[in-house]
């Protein structure tokens, strides 16, 4: 890093130097400087060249607006974002001010830059404070989520957003507008721009803690099973160890011969694993893993009769998301609850392929400690620690680690007690809902007042943890409950010695409890942070290496369980990266494919029109696949195939065909295409006829790709459950999806040539076009 780091310091001393003379300049004058700016790209100059004058006008520019001068650590931070890298800058430090300089630099090319966050409170916050800095400038910035409540935009509305110089957004929402994007039918339903700029806030939260799950969009229901309940009703009858084997930290259950033959009673068949019983056995093993891989409170709740998901890792509610795979629809099983339809994956995307599509990515974090190796390999990004303006006085203290969960619980309501008499400021976080009801619960019992922060909305937690810094203040929370948002310690509750930060389990990396302790200590405030942990805590549970039942045939020294624990979080940490890697891995596959596909789709709705020697070719590729496959043996067959894909009229000489001489059938078959593609243009004309054939191709290949997509969504449950070596797993995926495709390919060709030949079209009473699609 060495030579880099020099660059940087010079780099940071070239945008001082131009300190004064844009502190000189009147209002009009430096906000000419963007127009300036631009003429100078526009020449020829490097974007690189142009940032020091650029960083020093939008300096000034926050000063004269907010009121706020980045400091030059923050200039430091900047510099390490426009190079496509991640700033590491604690927490309190200024993200939200130092995001503009890159912003702004990157927004002068006109080809857009994007800043992602993990909300849409905190987008809509940020916007809301510094979009005046890019007004001033002569920028425009757009909201990219819509209201909490409020309706999705419509494509004309994302237009206007995304045709902004600076969108603020959440990475949810940029990946599902990116995959609802493919999913339009004409260019006026298209909305973004390609892929320039990103810069992602909280980059761990986002590149890493939510990239384990891909985003999907859901269409039409599978077909409904009623097998849910009754799969559930057999499984609660069984028995750990007995019936069935339970691997809690692969995550891998199934059943035992005698299991097996529990089953075969319970559903009277004769053998589950019978290819015909296929359906029962898969509702059987969804139902086993509902049971045993997820826990109420933990990983779900039920709210109003609905199953809601909870990110393990933030405790947080995952609202309107679903497990796929029939997963989601075994725990209502499991829970009583009313069954909702299973959907088919639509569309899916990862956050890596998804950030991976932009020119540049840069990001900022409180927290990447022990991930660099990850990010940059992942993404190819570096990590850049930036020093904080103020030196961090907040002490760490060593964790407190007991055996039991109990004996945990009761030193941890004791420190409570005693910080309380001091008067400072106490964040109680837990890991999960559960744990944060269990506590909250303890203080009652001891008539303590506090607040409970773990699943309510983004904006009330926000101002409950804003409130979380007075003098006496107590708050439980959930890990990362109103993040993003500032807690102010007060002057009073900051000369009795800051915040204190409790953590009260061992958390499944140290990222996340570096997090978790950087609530205090912002700024050069005072503060403290203390853990609290046990051999029954569930990242032991899980990833410890003593099982729970031989736990306490003897005692261990403080070290010995401290040393446990840290292997188990080690463990817990490779997991959670192997995981991330082979979701990347399974994408990678997908990811080729969906960009061939949606180039597909784009050349339809923008490229050049598709003329008849396209679609005779076309045609005669369906026709020698049938062909090969024997689809004209018999008379018989060849009616068949006409009805099927060519016409509802068999031709006048169709006595005359002799299907012993299959290359005459061919040709006839061929002719018989374009007549029919003939007629269609004669009825319609030729500027009707294109509109029509691009619908037919648009739908072909939108129907494939929607069973293509929701096949490899499948397929990694299949490829995953197969127990081979990881390598082997990708390396599955990958052929299999391979085959897939190419299978596909074939489907969207034979769907073009039936659909073109059967589908009728009237003209509806406004003119436009009703087709009824074959
Ligand atoms: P982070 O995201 O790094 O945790 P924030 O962006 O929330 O931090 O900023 C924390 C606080 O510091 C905010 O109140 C912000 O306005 C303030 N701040 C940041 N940079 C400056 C600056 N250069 N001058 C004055 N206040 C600043
Ligand atoms: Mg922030």
């Amino acid at each position: 890093m060495g030579d880099g780091e020099a660059r940087n310091r010079r780099l940071i001393e070239r945008v001082s130097s131009y300190e004064k003379a844009m502190r000189a300049l009147s209002d009009a004058q430096l906000q000419d400087k963007t127009r300036e700016f631009r003429e100078r790209l526009a020449q020829g100059e490097e974007l690189d060249r142009l940032l020091p004058e650029a960083y020093a006008a939008v300096r000034e520019a926050a000063l004269r607006v907010v009121g706020k001068f980045p400091y030059d650590n923050q200039v430091l931070a900047a510099i390490v974002m426009h190079q496509g890298n991640i700033a590491a800058m604690k927490t309190g430090e200024g993200k939200s001010l130092t995001a503009t300089l890159p912003l702004y630099l990157n927004a002068l090319t006109g080809r857009g830059a994007i800043l992602v966050t993990v909300n849409g409170y905190l987008a809509r916050r940020d916007a809301e404070e510094f979009g005046p800095v890019f007004e001033f400038m002569g920028l425009r910035l757009a909201v990219g989520v819509p209201e909490a409540g409020a309706p999705d935009f419509s494509a004309r509305e994302k237009q206007e957003i995304y045709a902004a110089d600076v969108v603020y957004s959440t990475s949810d929402k940029v990946g599902f507008d990116y995959l609802l994007e493919n999913l339009a039918g004409t260019s006026e339903d298209k909305y973004l721009r390609p892929f320039n700029y990103v810069l992602i806030d909280e980059a761990d939260a986002i590149l890493l803690d939510l990239a384990q799950m891909p985003l999907v969009i859901s269409g039409s229901p599978r077909v409904q099973s009623n097998l849910y309940p009754l799969a559930d009703a057999f499984v609660a009858t069984l028995r750990q160890g007995v019936e069935y084997e339970y691997d809690e930290s692969a995550g891998v259950v199934h059943l035992t011969e005698d299991g097996i033959a529990a089953a075969n009673r319970f559903f009277h068949v004769d053998n589950l694993y019978d290819p015909q019983y296929f359906q029962l056995n898969r509702h059987v093993n969804l139902a086993l893993r509902a049971r045993t891989s997820f826990q109420p409170m933990r990983d779900y709740m039920v709210m109003g009769g609905t199953l809601v998901l909870l990110s393990s890792v933030t405790g947080r509610l995952l609202e309107g998301n679903k497990l796929q795979g029939g997963l989601h629809q075994a725990i209502e099983g499991r829970e009583s609850l009313e069954i909702t339809t299973e959907n088919r994956a639509m569309a899916s995307v990862t956050y890596q392929n998804l950030f991976l599509m932009f020119d540049k990515m840069g990001g900022m974090t409180g927290t990447a400690k022990g991930s660099e190796k990850e990010l940059l390999k992942t993404y190819g990004t570096k990590v850049v620690e930036i020093p904080t303006y103020r030196p961090v006085i907040r002490v760490d203290e060593p964790d407190v680690v007991v055996a039991t969960a109990a004996e945990k619980e009761r030193l941890v309501m004791d420190y409570v007690e005693e910080v309380r008499k001091t008067g400072r400021p106490i964040l109680l976080t837990t890991a999960s809902v559960q744990s944060s009801v269990k506590f909250s619960q303890y203080l009652l019992d001891r008539g303590i007042e506090h607040n409970l922060l773990n699943a309510l909305s983004e904006a009330k937690e926000a101002e409950m943890v804003r409130e979380g810094g007075r003098k006496g203040a107590i708050t439980v929370a959930t890990l990362i409950a109103g993040r993003g948002t500032d807690i102010k310690v007060t002057p009073d509750a900051k000369d009795l010695g800051g915040l204190v930060i409790i953590g009260t389990e061992k958390l499944p990396n140290q990222r996340v409890e570096g997090q978790v302790r950087g609530r205090a200590g912002r700024q050069g405030d005072p503060g403290s942070s203390r853990f609290y942990a046990s051999l029954e805590d569930d990242l032991f549970v899980k990833w410890g290496s003593i099982k729970q039942e031989d736990l306490h045939k003897r005692r261990r020294s403080p070290g010995t369980m401290r040393r446990l624990l840290d292997r188990a979080q080690r463990a817990s940490e490779e997991s959670a990266s192997g995981a991330r890697k082979l979701s990347k891995d399974f994408d990678i596959a997908m990811a080729r494919q969906r960009d061939l596909v949606y180039a597909m789709r784009d050349q339809i709705i923008t490229g050049e029109p598709i003329t008849r020697d396209d679609v005779e070719t076309i045609a005669a590729g369906v026709l020698a696949d049938a062909a090969a496959a024997h689809a004209w043996e018999t008379p018989g067959s060849v009616m068949r195939y006409i009805f099927d894909n060519l016409s509802y009229h068999l031709p006048d000489d169709f006595d005359t065909l002799d299907t012993a001489n299959q290359h005459h059938v061919r040709e006839r078959l061929s002719a018989m295409f374009s007549r029919a593609i003939e007629e269609k243009v004669d009825l319609l004309g030729e500027e009707v006829y294109a509109r029509f054939q691009n619908i037919v191709f648009l739908k072909s290949i939108d129907v494939a790709w929607v069973e293509q997509v929701d096949f490899l969504e499948q397929l990694k449950t299949v490829v995953k459950d197969r127990n081979v070596a990881q390598h082997k797993v990708e390396y599955e995926y990958r052929r299999e999806a391979y085959f897939a495709f190419e299978e596909m390919k074939k489907r969207i060709n034979r769907d073009i040539v039936r659909l073109l030949c059967l589908s009728r079209i009237e003209r509806g009473a406004d003119g436009g076009l009703v087709i009824q699609f074959a």
